[in-house]
């Protein structure tokens, strides 16, 4: 059990030691996920030491600084929070420092449950050339949360609930199991439902194709809460095969259930691909809208469009051929809809 922990929220407020300015501000955002990172410690009865160094007259200063601090306590373990930058900007992903690249298992945790969240796992690395690493006398780790120029990075950072997503990640990592990965998984799927509810809520308002809770319930479902390869590769929430689109695709493998009940994987299956989850939603009501096996004289989805009881709605999908897998409408009605209270997002008055 760790008793004592130092957090540096990396970087000074600005001037000297200031951190990387990309789509967000590092220095602002270092602050945000350790202090809120600092409180979830606090609350769980770790002891926490204020690392943190907001101005110094030089980057070195602000180092040295931060590591006296760190190493007048005696801490079981020093973290220091920082965002990525790369000069193409194309960098992404989260990566862990520590003293020769040690993979020692909070390290190890805290890249996982980040990466849980979407982004992609660089790994742990040598940051021996790091002063904070290389100076501190405690176990230590720098984080590198994502990187804070790279559009992607930065929409997985705020779609999925922003610093706060991350503390809670990093708590997990370093506190274990138990309490905290149950909060962590109920924050995420809540900001993940907000998101796609939002954007469903007022397509449904404006259009009036598919009810805005199985509109969330079938991302949540089909996207693994925007964690699968689609989503991450194709900012897909859906799995829709490229059918008639003249847009970008992406290319992987799909599972299919036979009549039968057996399952077959078909090879190299083209889905479409977006360039946000917005699109991805917004492309989901126009293909039930619109989809047609027979030159648009009948549309399958015929009896979804405008349907407001999400029952109904989930059967019809169902019977009009949406998934293949035979538990489907009974899967969106009882593990997502029913489960997590999508209906609040239904808004069903004329
Ligand atoms: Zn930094």
């Amino acid at each position: 059990m760790i008793m004592r922990i130092g957090i540096n929220c990396g970087h000074t407020v600005s001037g000297k030691g200031c951190g990387a300015v990309g789509l967000i501000n590092e220095s602002e955002h270092t602050r945000l996920v350790g202090y809120a990172l600092m409180e979830l410690l606090k609350e769980a009865g770790v002891e926490v030491v204020d690392c943190t160094i907001d101005s110094a007259g030089t980057k070195q200063e602000y180092l040295e600084k931060a590591v006296i601090t760190a190493n007048t306590n005696e801490l079981d373990l020093f973290i220091s929070i920082h965002f990525n930058a790369s000069a193409s900007h194309t960098g992404h992903g989260v990566e862990i420092y520590t003293y020769k690249g040690q993979a020692y298992q909070e390290a190890e945790a805290v890249s996982r449950h980040i990466a849980q969240l979407g982004y992609k796992n660089r790994g742990i690395k040598a940051g021996d050339n790091l002063f904070v690493i290389r100076k501190t006398k405690a176990k230590a780790m720098l984080i590198e949360v994502c990187f804070c120029d790279n559009r992607k990075d930065v929409d997985i950072y705020q779609r999925t609930g922003g610093y706060r997503s991350i503390a809670q990640a990093v708590f997990n990592g370093v506190c274990g199991g138990g309490k905290g990965e149950k909060i962590q998984s109920e924050a995420v799927s809540e900001t993940f439902e907000e998101f796609v509810g939002k954007i469903a809520g007022k397509d449904w308002r404006e259009r009036r194709i598919v009810l805005p809770s199985i509109v969330v319930a079938q991302a949540m479902k089909e996207s693994a809460r925007g964690t699968s390869e689609l989503a991450r590769e194709a900012n897909a929430l859906f799995g829709i095969k490229k059918n008639g689109w003249t847009g970008k695709t992406y290319r992987k493998s799909a599972t299919e259930q036979r009549k039968d009940g057996s399952f077959t994987t078909l090879e190299h299956v083209e889905w479409r691909a977006y360039d946000s989850f917005e699109e991805s939603i917004l492309d989901h009501n126009d293909y039930i809208a619109t989809r047609s096996t027979d030159g648009g004289k009948t549309l399958r989805f015929g009896p979804v469009i405008g349907c407001t009881n999400y029952i109904l709605a989930a059967q019809y999908l169902q019977e009009c051929g949406y998934a293949t897998a035979k538990d489907y409408a009974e899967s969106l009605i009882n593990d997502y809809i029913e489960k997590h209270n999508l209906t609040r997002f239904d808004d069903v008055t004329a």
